[in-house]
């Protein structure tokens, strides 16, 4: 017999958020909604509550919560509209619900994504920023409080699914040598260096294999999404940094493999769509049906590796260098990478700038060591007063 599990849907309007529901939407024999959440989309919000019935619906903005509740009412739904970032904690940590997808983007993620890890749900977790900045206070939460971490990264979800069911954290146990973090090597993998200073918005959003929202696209691009991800699969993994090497694989149908010592590789293939690592998240331990297109290894016909280029992608040699120096840096780096990227979606900065200010201000900042949540906030606060001060002498 199928149990029905409960699910709050964090960044319900958002890229993953909107494959999370096209899943849950197929198995209602399995799934309830119970909360969705999201910044300021009401209207999606609105259409959401319609098609899902949550029993909550949070919304960050009070004037957003005003105009989506009255028409919750006109409709005659019996959701009710929350506002606010303690709303979005609430809605992580109710009692009916077992499963929270943690689809925020950024650092903005990070309250409600404990939240979930605190009160022992399944976190399923897209928001790789709560790791980058906490990795270890979280990993702390997640174990202390029972809950079941799930990746959804397609990388990190490959790795998971290419260890044994028993991994306990300890790689050398299981016989693992290193991890194999494949990188498509985003929209500018052969761009001449000359031409980079120039590239828009528009180009770096273009990603040739996945269509995502705008903050990882353009992270993509600079490959710092791949250096988010080395310091993601440290923590969810414990994997020193030198056992994790990324490999340049330009068609993105691997998605990460696991070498073992005894010379074997185990991978994970598929065509790229988030809703394959969704749904195994979501059926774990079972595996459920959806709608993506089959691989077919005849028409994929060849698949390409390469070594990372890192004057090419100085963010990743940058997130290489802040897991090193530990404390504070993870967190220097994903504030001053948000800045960044939000400067460059704005045209208030190019493109190349982006590992400039990333790097002035990790050295500004310095290293510093933290142990609760607080301090991550914090050094995330400081460091992004410093990128803006940074943008004001760049302007
Ligand atoms: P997106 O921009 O498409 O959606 C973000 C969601 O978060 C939206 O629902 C938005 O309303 C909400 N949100 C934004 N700012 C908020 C705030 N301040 N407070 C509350 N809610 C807020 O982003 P996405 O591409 O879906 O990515 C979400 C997360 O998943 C990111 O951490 C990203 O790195 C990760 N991820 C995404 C993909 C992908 O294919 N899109 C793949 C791997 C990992
Ligand atoms: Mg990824």
């Amino acid at each position: 017999m199928i149990t029905i599990r409960h699910i709050t849907v964090l960044g319900s309007t958002g890229s993953i958020g909107v494959s999370t529901l096209d899943v849950v939407a197929r198995h209602p024999e399995r799934f309830r909604v119970a909360a969705l959440t999201a910044n300021t989309s009401a209207k999606e919000m609105l259409e959401q509550c319609k098609r899902f019935q949550p029993r909550y619906a949070v919304l960050l903005e009070e004037a957003s919560a005003d105009w989506l509740r009255t028409e919750v009412r006109a409709a005659g739904l019996a959701t009710e509209v929350l506002w606010g970032v303690a709303s979005l904690e609430k809605v992580a940590s109710l009692p009916e619900v077992d499963i929270v997808m943690a689809a925020i983007v950024g650092a903005a993620g990070i309250r409600p994504t404990f939240a979930a890890a605190a009160t022992g749900k399944h976190v399923l977790l897209a928001n790789k920023e709560t790791m980058v900045m906490a990795g270890r206070i979280f990993m702390d939460v997640v174990k202390q409080n029972g809950a079941t971490l799930l990746p959804i990264d397609s990388e990190h979800n490959a790795i998971f699914q290419s260890l044994p069911q028993h991994f306990n954290g300890n790689l050398g146990l299981v016989g693992v040598r290193r991890i194999l973090l494949t990188a498509s090597g985003g929209p500018f993998r052969k761009t001449p260096l000359s031409s980079l200073q120039t590239v828009t918005p528009r180009q770096a959003c273009a990603h040739p294999n996945w269509v995502m929202g705008q903050k990882i696209s353009v992270d993509s691009a600079t490959m710092m999404n791949k250096g988010l991800e080395v310091i993601e699969a440290h923590w969810l993994f414990e994997a020193d940094p030198e056992q994790i090497q990324v490999v340049i694989h330009p068609q993105s149908i691997i998605h990460s493999m696991v070498e073992y010592i005894d010379g074997s590789v185990l991978a994970q293939l598929g065509n790229p769509d988030m809703r394959t690592p969704i749904a195994h998240a979501l059926g774990f331990p079972e595996r459920i049906e959806t709608t993506v297109t089959p691989l077919d290894m005849f028409k994929v016909g060849r698949l390409d590796f390469e070594a990372p280029d890192f004057e090419r992608f100085p963010c990743l040699g940058l997130a290489y260098r802040a897991l090193e120096s530990g404390g504070n840096m993870p967190a220097v780096l994903n504030a001053a990478n948000e800045v960044a990227v939000e400067s460059f979606l704005g045209s208030r900065m190019p493109f190349t700038a982006i590992p400039e200010m990333i790097g002035d201000v990790m050295q500004r900042v310095g290293r510093k060591d933290i142990a609760t949540l607080s301090d991550v906030l914090a050094a995330d606060a400081v460091a992004r007063e410093a990128a803006h001060e940074w943008l004001a002498c760049f302007a």
